[in-house]
């Protein structure tokens, strides 16, 4: 996923051919995937913030600002004549942005949801986008063997914190839950999706999730750039009920906050 695909990239401001992609050292480097939407990067001031805040905490420096990336951003789109993908903008010693490959779920997935495993890791830095490549090593090892779709993680307090690439959402009744700001990577869906949630009325908490407390939610889903709202079957042995009227509710609304996004 890290190669480039399209025929250009960008390399520190400057447009090059795929041929000329030298894949490096990523670990440690600080990332961001954001969605292109019919040619518009999909909540873009969002991720742009986190970037800036990833490499704050990572204690890295990026020597493009914002509107640099913005520009690279709309160069690589046009220069591409792609409209529709996954954008990865990373930095370590170099700025880079290129296409990747993306898999977003499948209509099938929507409607019916998705299986997902526990793991027990911790990502260090938990508020920081960081290529990790221990905890998402064991993650994807894990989803590859047992046909996860993903595997949320565990603390050493026996608390779920997230997906290994995305956030989780619990329901319960009328109260929608998420675990803590500060154990998770604030990801730009999670805050989208909160926001949405309020838009409705709909009351959303901060709280440990703690194992035992999975049979006692009607329904859970994960966010993320990729997968947008994606409700969860099964979670171990606990199923889950994919048609809950509330996380179908924010599902909709959540369609439309893109779509209005797009349009303006
Ligand atoms: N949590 C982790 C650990 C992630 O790696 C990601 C995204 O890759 C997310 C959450 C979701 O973040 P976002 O909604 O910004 O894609």
């Amino acid at each position: 996923a890290l190669y480039p695909i399209h025929k250009f990239f960008i390399l520190n401001g400057e447009l090059k051919t795929n041929d000329e992609f030298k894949p490096a050292e990523n670990e440690g480097g600080v990332y961001e995937v954001i969605r292109i939407v019919d040619g518009k990067p999909l909540f873009l001031e969002e991720h742009l913030a986190r970037f800036s805040r990833s490499a704050e905490i990572a204690g890295r420096e990026i020597r493009y600002s914002g509107t640099d990336v913005s520009n690279y951003l709309q160069d690589l789109i046009r220069e591409n004549k792609v409209y529709n993908g996954n954008v990865l903008v990373s930095c370590k010693v170099n700025l880079k942005a290129f296409f990747i490959a993306h898999s977003y779920p499948t209509k099938e997935q929507y409607r019916s949801g998705v299986e997902c495993g526990l793991l027990h890791a911790e990502r260090e830095n938990p508020n920081a986008k960081v290529f990790q490549t221990t905890v998402r090593g064991r993650a994807n090892q894990m989803i590859a063997e047992k046909g996860y779709y993903e595997v949320l993680l565990v603390d050493h307090n026996g608390n779920i914190t997230e997906g290994s690439r995305s956030n989780a959402f619990f329901i319960k009744g009328s109260q929608l839950i998420t675990p803590p700001s500060e154990k998770v990577l604030l990801g730009v869906t999670r805050q989208k999706v909160i926001h949405c949630a309020r838009d409705l009325g709909i009351d959303v908490k901060e709280e440990e999730i703690s194992l035992t407390r999975l049979p006692g939610f009607n329904a859970v889903f994960i966010t993320g750039t990729s997968p947008n709202i994606l409700p969860v079957s099964k979670i171990g042995i606990t199923d889950f009920d994919v048609q809950n009227t509330l996380l179908r509710k924010l599902m909709k609304q959540f369609d439309l906050c893109i779509e209005q996004y797009v349009r303006n």
